[in-house]
């Protein structure tokens, strides 16, 4: 009698703790740098005429701070406080603890083809490569009964159509200047599409200003409530590669505001509510300050494959900045997204094997 008692509370046990996870946030930055994640401002390129936009106080002013700790906090408050708390954060080199693209090249396709596939597949050598032979994550999600027609992706960049081969997935991709809300958008996603359709276009046609890209994925959030939600922002790329180092920090600080946004809503809706995981990386690095190619990133810049990542969600232990010695790469993405959610990600391309340090408790 006693024996079975205490199987069912073991068991009953397990099954709590074996899958919480009904909903999964992916957010990427373009090519934002491990380097300020973890040390926040750099001063060498944040003194330097060429880069501070014409006001060297303004950006000190704003996320300068002598302590280490503290500047990256100026930064990235929501990382460094909440997720930091409840979460893991990975790719800080200063311990040795190493986040890398697998692929060669670099940059942005290779790299969001290679988070989305959990395959650095050397044939996928290219920005305009033609749409994803491989089906995604996304896709192998959307294919799950429980699934199916709640995946969504929004991206300030034009080319999420084709990486994430939004005809053959049947996933919504609303990318760049594409309208969203589908054929009956709300009033909130008609404001939107107008204001997107006027706005600024300082990266032409290939790619919208993030606040688009967040609003129309923050409504279709609250509304339609999509079971796994990619959102991809592109400024930090687009203003780091034009050399202007001050909106690049803005727009990295900008992102964090918005995870933080996105994670209150979360919390206060009951479908999601201690049910989400949220995972937060990039598609590429960029290269060193030192060797003066911070602003560039791509095959032939030596440090542009580190990258780093974060994650939280109930399946996650709260252990903070990762601190050990290790090599994870990107490849390793898509199946741990995968397992957040409770699946094995199969496809007919090779997939690396999930992160099980992630799991560990
Ligand atoms: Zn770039």
């Amino acid at each position: 009698m006693r024996k079975i008692f205490f199987s069912i509370i073991l068991f009953t046990a397990f099954k709590a703790a074996a899958q919480k996870t009904e909903n999964i946030i992916i957010i990427t930055t373009d090519g934002f740098r491990w380097q300020e994640v973890f040390k926040g401002m750099d001063s060498a390129i944040a003194n330097n005429s060429k880069y501070n936009e014409g006001d060297s106080s303004e950006i000190f002013e704003k996320y300068w701070a002598n302590d280490e700790m503290e500047r990256r906090k100026k930064l990235m408050p929501f990382l460094w406080s909440t997720i930091n708390y409840h979460g893991q954060i990975y790719g800080n080199r200063g311990y040795e603890n190493k986040v890398s693209n697998a692929n060669p090249y670099k940059f942005s396709y290779p790299g969001y083809s290679e988070i989305m596939t959990g395959f650095a597949d050397t044939a996928i050598n290219s920005n305009s490569f033609p749409p994803n032979p491989h089906v995604t994550v996304l896709e192998f999600f959307n294919q799950q009964p429980k699934l199916k027609g709640k995946v969504s992706a929004f991206g300030a960049w034009d080319a999420f159509d084709r990486i994430l081969n939004e005809k053959r997935s049947g996933i919504p991709v609303i990318n760049a200047f594409d309208p969203t809300g589908g054929k009956n958008p709300n009033a909130n996603e008609r404001l939107i599409n107008a204001m997107l359709k006027d706005s600024y276009k300082p990266f032409n046609e290939d790619e919208c200003l993030d606040v688009f890209t967040h609003y129309a994925a923050l409504e279709h959030l609250k509304t339609k409530k999509p079971k796994v939600l990619y959102i991809s922002y592109g400024e930090t790329d687009e203003w780091a590669h034009s050399g202007k180092y001050r909106s690049y920090l803005d727009a990295a600080k900008q992102v964090d505001a918005w995870i933080k946004q996105i994670w209150e809503f979360i919390q206060s809706d009951p479908q999601y509510k201690n049910k989400t995981s949220l995972f937060i990386t990039t598609d590429h690095g960029r290269g060193d300050v030192i060797k003066k190619e911070w602003r560039d990133h791509g095959k032939d810049v030596e440090d542009a494959y580190q990258i780093w990542f974060a994650v939280m969600g109930p399946e996650v232990a709260a252990k903070g900045e990762m601190k050990n010695e290790g090599q994870l790469y990107q490849d390793q993405f898509a199946q741990t997204f995968a397992k957040l959610m409770g699946y094995t990600y199969t496809a007919k391309h090779p997939v690396s094997p999930a992160i099980n340090k992630v799991f560990e408790k």
